[in-house]
């Protein structure tokens, strides 16, 4: 087991660009956790910085951006939806960095060329340089994404013959050199609870690409921390996927140089809370997206953030998360999408 200045010294030897604003906020929202019984804190991701539009993908970008430096690139690629908040975050950071950035962008929900909407429109005020892959439907997701990958090959073969070098980041920045971040995530989390005298028992976050809990978890497994670390799925995943997350997080702790650590029973994972898919709505998410601004004033987002928090007020409910117990929500970012597509945002636009 490490203490956590044991661990910020393991962090400290990898190169990183200093992209937002840290540590972020912490605090308790005092009217949810009345009415539910517990102890709610919120740990707000969201305000990363460095625009109003930051979220969880800044802290892992701090580390990728830090190696693509290292490694003298000159470009960064990577892959998402077309309103993904990690394209969007990416265009932001290698602009910060001086990098120029490139595109995939799924049409997972179509846009409309005369009304760009949410992070579309500010990867385009970004001038990144944008791919639109149409989608192919569930059933062909397979040859969607290897058309994605022929496609993204084929261009960052052009980019390299015109002298340019590239560095490919993949969907989610959830590479073992972005989970880096959500190890630095964790460490901070757990200070700023413990400076208001509290020890977490419960922490909640939404689950994508898996960096962020892989992060958290290679943390929780080096400090041996008891806090359970639960993942809110945001769309449907492959039975493989709790391995995959365990096999990002031994990555991560080999690359930070640690020895191999026990991760089975690390990990909670709900996959009951994302109703019909990604960037789909539904009612019961949005609900619990009315009840926080109602009563906290604080925005969560239909694809990513409501998903966690609706899962997660159904995990205290159902008494899965005790009464009394010290609960952080992760608030990781996404309200941009609260301004995309109708087909994402549901019924939110009606009073
Ligand atoms: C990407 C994203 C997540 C999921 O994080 P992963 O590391 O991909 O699992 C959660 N919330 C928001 C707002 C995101 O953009």
């Amino acid at each position: 087991m490490k203490t956590i200045d044991e661990i910020r010294r393991m962090l400290a030897k990898f190169p990183k660009e200093n992209l937002g604003f840290y540590p972020t906020p912490f605090y308790q929202l005092k009217k949810v956790s009345a009415d539910y019984g517990v102890n709610l804190y919120v740990k707000r991701e969201d305000f990363s910085g460095v625009s109003l539009f930051g979220g969880n993908k800044v802290r892992k970008l701090q580390y990728l951006m830090g190696d693509a430096k290292r490694l003298n690139c000159d470009t960064v690629v990577t892959y998402g939806a077309t309103q993904s908040n990690h394209a969007m975050q990416t265009a932001t950071a290698a602009r910060q960095c001086g990098l120029n950035p490139v595109l995939f962008l799924e049409a997972v929900v179509e846009p409309n060329p005369e009304d760009v909407r949410a992070n579309m429109l500010l990867d385009t005020i970004l001038g990144a340089e944008m791919h639109l892959l149409f989608d192919h439907g569930q059933a062909f997701k397979e040859q969607a994404a290897e058309e994605r990958k022929a496609i993204a090959a084929g261009r960052i073969k052009e980019l390299e013959k015109a002298g340019h070098k590239v560095y490919d980041i993949p969907g989610g920045g959830s590479s073992p050199v972005g989970a880096l971040g959500f190890i630095e995530a964790y460490l901070e989390t757990l200070e700023q609870s413990r400076a208001m005298g509290v020890e977490p028992d419960h922490l909640f976050v939404p689950s994508g690409s898996g960096g962020t809990l892989g992060g958290l978890i290679a943390a929780k497994a080096l400090l041996g921390n008891p806090c359970v670390v639960n993942g809110v799925l945001v769309g449907p995943k492959g039975s493989s996927y709790e391995e995959e997350l365990f096999c990002l997080a031994r990555d991560t702790l080999s690359l930070l140089g640690a020895e191999e650590q026990e991760l089975s029973g690390l990990l909670t994972l709900h996959g009951g809370y994302y109703g019909e898919g990604y960037e789909i709505p539904s009612k019961e998410v949005n609900d619990a997206i009315r009840y926080l601004a109602r009563r906290e004033g604080l925005f969560a987002d239909p694809v990513y953030s409501g998903k966690a928090f609706y899962g997660m007020l159904q995990c205290i409910k159902s008494g899965a998360v005790a009464p009394g117990s010290n609960v952080i929500f992760l608030h990781t970012g996404g309200t941009t999408a609260l301004f995309s597509e109708q087909a994402i945002v549901g019924d939110l636009s009606r009073a």
